[in-house]
């Protein structure tokens, strides 16, 4: 048998951790024989099933494994409401080196795990987990999405993420400028991997000038080649004399430094939590005059994506859905407008009303 070690003081304020934000549930998933740990987490169902993605990440240790599911999960909360979807917020997250641990019988052990949830978590492919890894885990269980197009699934999200992206960025446009036409505006995108590359597409397609930033040099080239675009250093990208910046790389990009430095009117991009610290990074960007279409609004493509596989994929209402994108960010700018906040806030709130209102709607059999 193996040595059982006592348990330290500060593994109880992990209830804590789950009552800061409302947790409802927290599920521990391991299994010797596959070497499988996982979390999942399930913040709010009260929109509906809690549907997101899946990480595999070499976490340092337990406690940031958590943070993150708990993080992520709140996240999901917040961009399945205000995309209007029927649909709560979850995440999982996998402990472990993606490049050793993944086998047939590792995913479809964490397929019973998400199977004998009923329904209650939907879960899809994330970072360092792929189509592939997803079919495994629909060979246990129902309530996986993201799946192939050959298996009746929507494919690689990532191109309604650009378009969504895409029509929050125009929405910006129309705001700050009067016309949400992109021709002839300057445009930096920082990272041009899946949902980058065909952003750069919508964009040359209306005539906008291209600047990209990105660590890997083939993707450079193809832009260039493709698209035109002019290829900058990694931080010099921040100091570009352009209309919009487009964060589609990294999270946590807008700090003091690289807001100071931004000489933007609209920052419209993919990344997923891009202020570094919202109370802080919100209103700079506001008190410099800058349109911050708020991220999780503008990504959602994906999720869209995924919600419309869910009903049975229809790539044509997926975009439909996705470019009501561009309604929203002008109400979300109009509300932070009328209100005197921060775009970021003022959407953080209308997804928070819609979960409260909705929670009333069913209080009543
Ligand atoms: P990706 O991994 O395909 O692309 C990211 C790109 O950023 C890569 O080309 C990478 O080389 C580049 N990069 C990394 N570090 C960089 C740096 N320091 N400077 C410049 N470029 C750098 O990922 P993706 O699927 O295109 O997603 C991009 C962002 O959008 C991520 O933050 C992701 O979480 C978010 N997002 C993606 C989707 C989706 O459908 N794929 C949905 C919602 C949000």
């Amino acid at each position: 048998m193996m040595e059982v070690k006592e348990i330290s003081s500060t593994s109880f304020e992990l209830f804590n951790q789950i009552a800061l934000h409302d947790h409802e549930q927290i599920v521990m998933c391991q299994d010797n024989a596959t070497g499988l740990k996982a979390i999942i987490a399930i913040h709010n169902t009260v929109l509906g099933p809690g549907l997101g993605g899946t990480r595999i990440w070499n976490y340092k240790n337990e406690a940031d494994a958590i943070n993150d599911v708990l993080r992520l999960s709140r996240g999901m909360t917040y961009k399945a409401s205000i995309s209007g979807l029927n649909l709560g917020g979850a995440k999982a997250v996998i402990i472990g080196d993606a490049n050793q641990i993944k086998s047939e019988a590792f995913f479809r052990k964490f397929g019973r795990f998400v199977e004998n949830l009923n329904g209650k978590y939907i879960t899809a492919e994330d970072v360092n987990t792929t189509t592939k890894d997803m079919e495994y885990v629909a060979m246990e269980t129902d309530h996986v999405v993201g799946l192939p197009e050959s298996m009746g699934g929507g494919g690689d999200p990532s191109p309604v993420t650009a378009y969504g992206t895409y029509m929050g960025m125009k929405a910006s446009a129309n705001m700050a400028w009067g016309s949400d036409s992109l021709s002839g505006k300057s445009v930096a995108v920082q990272g041009i991997g899946k949902v980058g590359f065909h952003l750069l597409e919508h964009l040359h397609k209306e005539g906008a000038k291209l600047y990209v930033s990105d660590i890997n040099e083939k993707a450079l080239k193809a832009a260039a080649d493709q698209f035109g675009a002019v290829v900058v250093g990694g931080d010099d990208i921040f100091d570009l004399d352009v209309d919009v910046f487009s964060p589609c790389a990294l999270g946590a990009v807008l700090d003091t430094n690289v807001i100071s430095r931004l000489k933007c009117r609209v920052i419209a991009g993919a990344a997923n939590n891009q202020l570094a610290a919202e109370k802080e990074h919100g209103p700079m960007l506001m008190d410099k005059g800058i349109y911050y279409a708020p991220d999780f609004l503008i990504n959602a493509g994906g999720l869209i994506n995924v919600y419309s596989e869910h009903q049975g994929y229809n790539r044509e209402r997926a975009y439909g859905a996705t470019e009501k994108i561009y309604d929203t960010t002008i109400e979300i700018y109009k509300k932070a407008i009328a209100e005197n906040i921060p775009t970021q806030q003022a959407a953080t709130a209308m997804a928070e009303q819609r979960v409260m209102d909705m929670m009333r709607v069913r209080s009543t059999y």
